[in-house]
Order: structure tokens, then sequence, then C-alpha cells
């Protein structure tokens, strides 16, 4: 079979997305291939559309057992015969899949980095085809990362006993060039088709807000809020804290961080999967592992350290490619927090690389430009215009003239620049405030004296992030500053947002379908459906249809089994299984 007709008769999809097709057709023709695709891209059907092609078994390294699980059980019910393998497992579920394998019975199997080299898989190794080893989340691989893991390094020693060399497979949502070669590197890649898609999420709306009660604004956004969501806070002690309050107001809430009890822990994560709960609060130690399809919000309660992470968790949003919303309230007092977590180090360097990185992150949060431009800017992407649907684009602003502030800002750098100095944040600011001992003759010594610091800090992210200031930690102006300094261009920066102005402005809802119109009380039906289904099959409802199948459904209104098979995300072994019961509900609908 083709590609494209097993990505159809399997997975119920008509067509690749981008970059998918060159990545299959390269590990199929056997050439070593690295797909670096953002979040909910599909890297998935990279490695598994070739594993149906190529004869033998494929074997996927994957560093978490609840993203095997999931995998596995979504491939299963597609009718793909899959196993995994890892410390999940009894000793006796061990021994049958192993036997399963053994007999040939899987075409896919996933296993744990740390079992690469055990007797059993040696064994295992030497006894089955292995025609392509696919390493997900390859950005383990890299000292560099915050995911590193050290059994990933493992990989290549395993390929180099196996008695052929399979075609090798990597892929990251990780975007920094570094990881990249660093991957290339670690793992051995020979000539690969290195394929970078772009990292844009055109479904995820992008918003920065700074409510003064952060948690009255949560509450207002969960109660229109529909579907399930993931809220990240930056300590534990802020996770207790909000899930409890939002437990008190009636709202069905798990908890997760790295403090919990691994029991409360994977509790926790299963009831969110399982769509038992509507949302998650968690500290970062939560997600790396969640393939859930249909996470409608992700909020950030506090800002996090550095854009990537954003980006990553932020980006578990919207797997489906239906309109998500990605929010991220800020406070100032989150940048001590960040700095606060970053200053535990005791390595010099890392502290310096961080407290840059933050520095960034500050400017996405205060930037009144375009939020994704920023980002897309941020991973190296030309990015040119507004995208007009984030908060930025289509809400508006209370601005404040600070003009003079900032001319007197700008020209206080430029003097110290003159002098041959840059200075980081605090000494520029020491000086303006005359707080400091030295550089007492300068002129603009202790010309913003009395003004809050934190308004000068905010005034200098600004100035940076409208490139009149360059900041690697040490400040310097940039040409650009004439423009402020001299030429009559003024500068504002932005107060709060008042509460309302943005769920004005928010974009419809209707992206999902351009030109439909989407019954609710039809999806709601199928959606009742689905989760009665799950139930009796124990999986979450994702694994039976996603949202974007359901929505598709409504659209379509597929009338026959044939007409089922045209919905995407229906293939032939979920149109058997599940595609009578939907039909039935489709008919009484048939208005
Ligand atoms: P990633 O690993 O890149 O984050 P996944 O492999 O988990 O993304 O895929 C995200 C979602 O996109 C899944 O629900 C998957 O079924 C869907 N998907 C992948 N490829 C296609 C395609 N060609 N057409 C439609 N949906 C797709
Ligand atoms: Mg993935």
């Amino acid at each position: 079979m083709t590609p494209l007709a097993i990505l159809k008769q399997y997975f119920g999809y008509d067509a690749f997305r981008a970059g998918q097709a060159e990545l299959i057709d390269a590990l199929v023709s056997g050439r070593d291939a690295l797909g670096v695709m953002p979040t909910g891209a599909g890297k998935s059907l990279c490695y598994q559309v070739p594993a149906m092609v190529l004869p033998g078994v494929t074997l996927v390294v994957s560093p978490l057992i609840s993203l095997m699980r999931d995998q596995v059980q979504a491939l299963c019910a597609n009718g793909v015969p899959a196993a995994f393998l890892n410390s999940s497992l009894t000793e006796t579920q061990w021994n049958k899949a192993m036997a399963g394998a053994l007999g040939g019975r899987y075409k896919i199997i996933y296993i744990a980095p740390e079992r690469l080299l055990s007797p059993s898989m040696r064994e295992l190794a030497q006894n089955l085809r292995i025609s392509l080893v696919a390493v997900d989340e390859a950005h383990c691989v890299s000292q560099w990362g915050q995911d590193f893991r050290p059994a990933y390094l493992d990989i290549p020693k395993f390929v180099a006993g196996l008695p052929a060399r399979p075609v090798l497979a990597s892929f990251t949502a990780t975007a920094t060039p570094r990881v990249r070669e660093d991957i290339l590197a670690a793992l051995g890649l020979r000539d690969p088709l290195t394929m970078v898609t772009g990292f844009d999420r055109p479904n995820l709306y992008f918003e920065v807000k700074q409510p003064t009660d952060k948690y009255a604004a949560l509450a207002r956004y969960l109660k229109e809020a529909d579907g399930c969501g993931v809220i990240y806070c930056s300590t534990r002690k802020e996770v207790e804290s909000v899930a409890e309050r939002l437990q008190t107001d009636g709202c069905a809430a798990a908890r997760y961080h790295a403090g919990l009890p691994d029991g409360e822990r994977s509790r926790a994560q299963d009831d969110f999967l399982y769509d038992r709960v509507k949302v998650i609060v968690a500290t970062n130690a939560f997600g790396m592992g969640i393939d859930k399809s249909n996470v409608r919000f992700v909020i950030h309660y506090n800002m996090p350290q550095n854009v990537e992470s954003y980006y990553q968790e932020a980006g578990r949003a919207g797997r489906d490619g239906l309109p998500a919303d990605c929010v991220l309230y800020y406070a100032r007092k989150d940048i001590n927090t960040a700095l606060f977590l970053i200053n535990r180090s005791e390595n010099p360097a890392e502290i310096a690389r961080n407290k840059r990185l933050l520095g960034q992150m500050e400017q996405y949060c205060e930037t009144d430009g375009c939020l994704r431009q920023y980002m897309l800017n941020y991973f190296g992407e030309q990015a040119e215009g507004g995208c007009g649907s984030c908060g930025n684009c289509t809400g508006s602003f209370d601005e404040t003239d600070a003009t003079v502030d900032a001319q007197k800002i700008l020209s206080h750098i430029l003097r110290l620049n003159r002098a041959g100095k840059r200075f980081m944040f605090t000494h520029t600011a020491d000086i303006l405030l005359g707080k400091s001992e030295d550089f007492t003759d300068l002129s603009t010594f202790g010309i913003m004296k009395g003004v809050p610091r934190r308004y000068i800090r905010r005034l200098i992210t600004r100035l940076t992030a409208l490139g009149y200031i360059y900041d690697d930690g040490y400040l310097s102006v940039m040409p650009k500053a004439k423009e402020v300094l001299f030429g009559g261009v003024s500068v504002t920066i932005r107060g709060n947002k008042p509460a309302s102005s943005v769920e004005k402005g928010r974009p419809g809802k209707s992206a999902a379908a351009p030109g439909y119109a989407v019954s609710e009380s039809l999806l709601a039906k199928l959606k009742a459906l689905r989760l009665d289904i799950a139930r009796e099959d124990k999986v979450p409802a994702f694994i039976v249809f996603s949202d974007a199948t359901l929505t598709d459904m409504c659209v379509k209104r597929p009338r026959s089994e044939e007409e089922m098979l045209a919905v995407s995300g229906v293939g032939r072994v979920k149109m058997e299984r599940y595609g009578g019961r939907f039909l039935e509900i489709l008919g009484e609908n048939d208005d």
C-alpha cells in the first residue's frame, strides 16, 4: 500500500500535512531523517505510516510511559497492531508483550530508552527484523536542553548492536539550532533529510493579560470556556492555592506537581485525560507526556521563565487543529519569582543566560506588537505584519505617553556607551535614581530620582522591544533611538487593559469550519455518545474520535458508511467499530 492509502485507511485522513510526505518518503526509501515540527503538527504519523509500509517492525523510543500508553491505545483503535515495553508492565504483561513481539504480532513497538540495553531487548533485537528505529522527543538526547535524558545516549549503542542497521528517524518540536545539531551528532544519523516546518500554529489564539485580580480573571474565563484546559503556575504553592480555590468554587479541577505522591499524580493526569475534570492546575512538571488532542485552553497563571518553555507549554492546546486559547496572566511580581528560581543555580554562566532568556519573556509580555510575530521571530522565522488575530492585534490598550522618560533613559545609556560603558539594568537604573556611588558627575545622574524602579524596568523593556535599546544582559542604545531623542517620535507605555476589552476583540470561534454552521446541539450529542463509548471501552474520549473529527461530522453530515469514511479521522476500523452508532444520531438530526 502507498503511504497515502495507509493514511486514509488506518488514520482516516485525506492528505498529508506540511513536511509529512517528504519525511515519510525519505524513511520508506531507506534514508535517515530528522523532523523538526511544532507540537500538534503530526510527527507521530511520520513514523507510523512508514512502519506500515516497511517490512518487519518499527521500534519507537519514547520518553514517557503515559505517552506510550496513549499512542498505543490510539494505534490499536485504528487497527494498527502495536504494543509498548516499559516499567509500567507487570512481569506477566511484559512476557506476554515480548512473546507477541517475537511472534511478529506487532508492527510498532514503543520502548523506554532505559530498556534498550536490557538482555531481553537484546534477544528481541537478534530475532526480529527491525526496519526502522524512530526517536520521538529527540531533544532529550541533548545535554543543552532541559529535558536531557541520559538513557537517550544508549540509542546509538543499541542500533550498532543490531544485525542490520535500520533506518533512523528522529523528531522534536525544539527549534534551537544547537539542539538540532546535538541530535544529528549524538544519534549518528547518516545523511539525513532534515525537515523543519514553520512554527506557526494558526489555530492558537495568543493573549497576554495583566489582571489586577488574577483569580477573578481566571474564574471569569472558566465560566465561559468550553472544553478542558491546563492552568500552569510557577510554584507548587501557587498550584495548591489555585486548585483549592477552584474546587471550593465548584470547578472540577485536579492538581499536579512534583511534590505529590506518584499515585496522586498519575490519578490527576488520568482524570484529565479521561475528561473527569475540566482543568488541571500544574507546575511545568506536567505535560511532556500529554498528547491529549482536545485541550481547548492553556492558561499561564504566572509568567514562565523563557519563551521556549512558554511556547512548548502553551502549544499543548489545540493539537487537533481546532481553535484554542493560550492566555498568559502577567504581573510584575512574576519576574521576582522567576528571578528567585533562576538565582538558585550555582553556575554564574547559567544564571546570566537564564536572565537573558527571562528578559525576552518579559518583552513578550510587554510588547504591544503582534504576539504571534514576536514568537515566530524568536524562533528565527520571518514574520511581517500583524497576524490580526492575537490579543494584541485585536485588543485595545490604555496607553500612556512616556516619551520624556524614554528620552531620559536613552540619553543616559547613550552617555554611558559613549564613555565606553555598558551596564546591566541594576547599575544603569541606580545612576538614574541617584543611588550610585559612581558617575555622580554624569548629567543624567539622579534625573529620575524617586521614580519607581519597576517603572524604569518596564520602560527599558519596552524600548528594547521597540528596537531602541539592545539588551544582551548589558544595555546599549541603538542608532534608531535618534527617532525618539531628536526625531519627534513618541513612546507609549501600556497600562492595564480594561478587563472587558479583550473578550470583545476576540475572534469568533467559527474558524473551525469557515462558511459552515456547526450545530451546537448536534455536536453536543455526538460528544455525549463519544463519552459513552469511551467509558465502555475504558479509553480517553479523544482516542475514540477527536473534537476535530466530531466537528467534521457535523459539517459533512454523513448518511452512509461510505460518506462516514470521508470524515477526517474516520478510518476503516473506527468506521466498523463506531460508525453505525454515530450514523444513527446523525440520521435522527437530519434537518
Ligand atoms: P506532534 O507529535 O507533532 O505534537 P501528533 O503526532 O500528536 O503531533 O498529532 C497531532 C494531531 O494531528 C493528532 O490528533 C493527529 O491525528 C493529527 N494529524 C496528524 N497528521 C494529520 C493529517 N495529515 N491530517 C489530519 N490530522 C492529522
Ligand atoms: Mg509527539
